[in-house]
């Protein structure tokens, strides 16, 4: 038996069961595999305990979503994109208490927790626009003969979303695949199982049919499952390029479409011509925003010739980022570690670090996970440093002689996410943007995010399966399209005047 929580009830930061959203209603006692506690970056602090799904549990929560399917999936478009425009009302009047479930979870700032709220809405208005780009068109291709497509729903879909955006990733998907008519179970990080239990809840009060939306919590073993799962039309995942690359090749192996969204190396490219202010906020902020752990966040700055005043003003900007204070918590302490371990390789091998982000703590907040803004010079091109994805607020310099060198470094990485480029030269962007090998390129922008109805997503290493996440072709990958071959002559019609 799931108890059935009251609504309202799944941000407060409390140690009691996290609960699922199944059929229109948080549930608790639903799952029946491992315990995972979940705590607060910022300081340590209990924020309840989920109880992970299994294959058993994940084939009740398709049950629940092939039901609803039966009904969502025959409803007019124009009315599957109703509870859509109530439910953006809602999430921007409910925002200040999202944001900070989202920095509560995550440990992010309040301000980035809201503005990823509100990248999220951008999807969400989108998708409501499907019902004018969903049209289709009509040919008739020969007398009496007329060619025309429908969109049709997949079935009952599923999402796979990472921790670094409790809100604005899973929103990446849902939005567009229940306007598309699909039922959706979205499997959130278990580091940050709380956002999207409330947005469940303001689908509800949106006017959401029970069961459309529902989300199972969960670990490795129920991705798994959902991925196995026959009765699962498509899965979309966000996550690590491993994990990406494992979820992409499972999924396809059980027959079902697949998107899979993986880590990145991102590299920002300075020439000398560069603005230095414009550049050094912009540079940092992609470096030290969201501490680091974003997709899209800056990882390495090349410097092409004499970038040296550029570099200055780049230390002293990011000297001013302090955790805690303008800066948010690392996720957890194996992920801290993780990243001081990078900054120690890096100095037993000889690096100069410029700032030097390892110990960092905030008073008051002992139990938090807190790494300072970093900056690494004279390493090599094939130092880890410069090479894996660090997801943290460290940047590593390189010095080139050439934009072509620089075009070189980017593009022999295997990831392909972001690159950008700070130029006052229309010709120097225009060179790095045509030879770039990354899906989304930035001109004077550290964070290259495309805004809807342009797409998300990457290259290379950063993307396995076929288009990118929103825009377009999320619609792509959220429907099927059936052609209709129909012939009809007009000899022999009627005259019903006569
Ligand atoms: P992760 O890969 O560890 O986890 C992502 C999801 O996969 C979670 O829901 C998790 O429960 C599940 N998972 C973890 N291990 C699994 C396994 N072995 N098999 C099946 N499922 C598994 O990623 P994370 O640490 O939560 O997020 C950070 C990563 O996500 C970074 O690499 C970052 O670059 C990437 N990311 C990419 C994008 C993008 O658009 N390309 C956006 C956001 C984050």
């Amino acid at each position: 038996m799931s108890t059935v929580m009251p609504a309202g009830s799944a941000p407060a930061a409390t140690s009691e069961s996290i609960g699922h959203y199944l059929g229109g209603d948080r549930v608790t006692n639903f799952g029946s595999g491992a315990s995972i506690d979940v705590t607060s970056p910022l300081d340590g602090s209990a924020l309840g305990t989920l109880v992970a799904a299994t294959a058993d549990d994940v084939d009740r929560a398709v049950a629940t979503a092939s039901e609803a399917f039966k009904l969502w999936g025959a409803t007019p478009l124009k009315d599957r994109v109703q509870p859509l425009f109530r439910f953006k009302q809602l999430v921007e009047e409910n925002i200040d208490e999202l944001a900070a479930i989202v920095t509560a979870e995550n440990g992010k700032t309040i301000a980035e927790s809201e503005a990823g709220i509100r990248k999220g809405l951008e999807v969400v208005e989108y998708a409501t626009s499907l019902p004018s780009l969903m049209r289709g068109g009509l040919l008739e291709v020969s007398r009496g003969v007329d060619c025309f497509e429908r969109r049709d729903p997949l079935g009952v879909v599923a999402g796979i979303t990472p921790f670094n955006f409790p809100a604005m990733v899973p929103m990446w998907m849902y939005p567009i695949a229940i306007a598309c008519g699909n039922t959706f179970i979205l499997k959130p990080s278990e580091q940050v199982p709380l956002t999207q239990l409330r947005m469940a809840e303001l689908f509800k009060d949106a006017g959401l049919p029970d069961g459309v939306f529902n989300v199972v919590q969960g670990d490795r073993g129920t991705v798994e499952a959902l991925l196995d799962h026959e009765g699962i039309a498509a899965a979309a995942f966000v996550g690590s390029t491993k994990v990406a690359k494992a979820v992409y090749d499972r999924g396809s192996n059980a027959g079902k479409r697949v998107l899979a969204l993986g880590g990145a190396k991102n590299h920002l490219v300075v020439v000398p011509d560069a603005d230095p202010d414009i550049t050094a906020r912009n540079v940092v902020s992609s470096a030290t925003g969201c501490a680091g752990q974003r997709c899209m966040a800056a990882s390495v700055l090349i410097t092409v010739g004499d970038c040296d005043s550029i570099l200055d003003k780049i230390a002293e900007t990011m000297d001013r980022i302090v955790p805690g204070e303008n800066m948010g918590a690392i996720i957890n302490s194996a992920a801290k570690e993780r990243i001081e371990g990078y900054i120690s390789r890096a100095e037993s091998d000889g690096a100069t670090l410029k700032l030097d982000g390892r110990g960092a703590t905030v008073a008051g907040k002992e139990g938090g996970h807190y790494v300072g803004a970093t900056l690494i010079e004279g390493v090599d091109r094939e130092h880890p440093a410069a090479c894996d994805e660090i997801f943290g607020p460290v940047l590593t310099v390189l010095r080139v002689d050439t934009l072509d060198e620089a075009l070189e470094i980017e593009n022999s990485n295997p990831y392909g996410n972001a690159a950008s480029i700070y130029t006052t030269s229309g010709a120097t962007a225009r060179y790095f943007e045509e030879r770039a090998s990354a899906g989304m390129i930035g001109i004077n922008i550290g964070v290259p995010v495309p805004r809807e109805p342009f797409s998300f997503g990457g290259w290379n290493d950063s993307k396995f399966g076929a288009g990118d996440i929103t825009g377009d072709d999320g619609f792509a990958f959220w429907s099927k399209r059936k052609k209709i071959t129909e012939k009809w002559s007009a000899s022999g019609a009627k005259n019903w005047m006569s």
